[in-house]
């Protein structure tokens, strides 16, 4: 008698592809789940400390800082220059964030502008559902393995924290938080830190393609959002970066706070970093567009959840196109 699937587990038939993802999709989201569920309940076990929120609020910024100056500026869009020891600083330095490593977060943000809020866009609360955006991407299975990043795989430093190294920065910090503050360091200063890092980060992701305004028209829904901007340390620009992406700075004005960039600026004055990118006067002065003077504005309620691609590419290529 045969048994039926999916209790047949033999070596001769293996096990199909459909669900080989819902395993893995599930076996990855134990890590996240339980360092949330950590969160929510070790709060009512363990009592804060001023030492352990003020070590929390410091490493948030750095580690916040080596995913924005680090993965994105520099991995993704190699908008300034630096050394080999501090490009793996940078990397050491996004990793403790836990989100995976320098090659992998960079490959698939490559990927999401190459193809912003069309099908192949990883992330796009347009394309898709804001949730997919925010966190179903990362645990749906389907993006374990990024598109190569050829410029940096050459350096076996970061191909080793990338591939066997990820988890060790953010394990290291954690030790590090114990020996600072006891267990309140552990639970305040990086378990409850890191999840405010993931979320903050995943704004962008999400949010930053849904509400905000939009200075210039560009070919996706990206938009400038000031309180997104704050929490992340300036990626809040984001209609911004995807008008210019190659900058290192996203606040293009005086108002548009953007410490990722004024922490850059530090650095190359004492010449950690260099040629950081600026964008060009051509750019700046792009036909700046007020969104809402042309369409009524776009809601969570009433944005589309499947727009055609063609209907997308069209439109906006006509308004960005001239
Ligand atoms: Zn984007
Ligand atoms: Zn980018």
């Amino acid at each position: 008698m045969s048994v039926p699937f999916p209790f047949d587990i033999s070596p001769s038939r293996p096990i199909p592809r459909q669900l080989d993802q819902l395993v893995w999709s599930w076996l990855r989201a134990v890590p996240f789940v339980g360092l949330h569920l950590a969160a929510v309940i070790l709060p009512f076990f363990v009592a804060p400390t001023w030492s352990a929120v003020g070590w929390g609020v410091l490493f948030y910024l750095l580690r916040m800082f080596g995913i924005t100056a680090g993965y994105h500026r520099y991995f993704s869009h190699r908008s300034y220059k630096t050394s080999r020891p501090f490009q793996f600083l940078l990397a050491w330095l996004g990793c403790a964030a836990m989100q995976k490593g320098p090659l992998w977060w960079a490959g698939h943000h490559r990927q999401h502008h190459k193809h912003s809020d069309r099908e192949e866009d990883p992330h796009s609360p347009v394309f898709r559902t804001i949730w997919w955006a925010h966190v179903g991407w990362i645990l749906s299975g389907r993006y374990r393995h990024a598109p190569p990043l050829r410029d940096f795989e050459r350096y076996p430093e970061l191909r080793w924290l990338d591939r066997y190294g990820s988890w060790l920065p953010g394990l290291s910090l954690a030790a590090g938080c114990y020996l600072l503050a006891g267990w309140s360091g552990v639970v305040y200063s990086f378990i409850v830190g890191t999840v405010l890092l993931y979320h903050a980060t995943f704004l962008i992701n999400s949010v930053c393609h849904l509400l905000g305004s939009r200075r210039y028209e560009t070919p996706d829904q990206s938009r400038n959002c000031w309180w997104a901007a704050l929490l992340t340390m300036g990626e809040g620009w984001h209609n911004n970066h995807h008008h210019y992406p190659s900058a290192a700075r996203q606040g293009f004005y005086w108002w548009e706070i953007d410490v990722s960039y004024y922490l850059l600026l530090g650095l190359s004055r004492i010449g950690l970093v260099w040629d950081l990118r600026e964008p060009t006067l051509k750019a700046l002065t792009a036909r700046h567009t007020l969104l809402s003077q042309q369409k009524p504005p776009v809601t969570l309620e009433d944005q589309p959840r499947h727009i055609p691609v063609s209907t997308i590419n069209a439109e906006q290529a006509h308004h960005y196109l001239g």
